[in-house]
């Protein structure tokens, strides 16, 4: 075990998560328990992990341990954050899109919700 507490105050939980906030993206990310500390970076319990609050408007991120058990890198946040943006962009192209045009013989285009 890392040793390391939860840093809720007055919780001497084990720490098992590390909570990072990525103030450039409004965007807390919830994943394993960092390797080394950063200014940024909390560690919690496992029920303060679960029952997490951010500030409105922010999102949040949680990633659960995956094979590789590796924290996760700058690339692979913004992965994350560009696969989101751009499924949000595909659903307004198709929102904004007149019915007519998804229809082309009998390959019709169905909404899929
Ligand atoms: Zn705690």
């Amino acid at each position: 075990m890392s040793g390391r507490t939860c840093s809720r105050a007055s919780c001497t939980n084990a720490a098992i998560k590390t909570l990072t906030y990525v103030y450039s993206d409004s965007t807390a990310v919830l994943g394993p328990l960092a390797t080394y500390a950063e200014p940024h970076n909390y560690d919690l319990c496992a029920s303060h992990s679960e029952r997490l609050t951010v500030p409105v408007g922010w999102n949040v991120i949680k990633q659960e341990p995956t094979l590789e058990q590796v924290g996760p890198s700058d690339d692979d946040l913004m992965a994350i954050a560009n696969a989101v943006r751009e499924v949000a962009n595909s659903d307004l192209n198709r929102a904004s899109m007149p019915p007519e045009l998804g229809r082309r013989g009998h390959l019709r285009a169905l909404p899929s919700n």
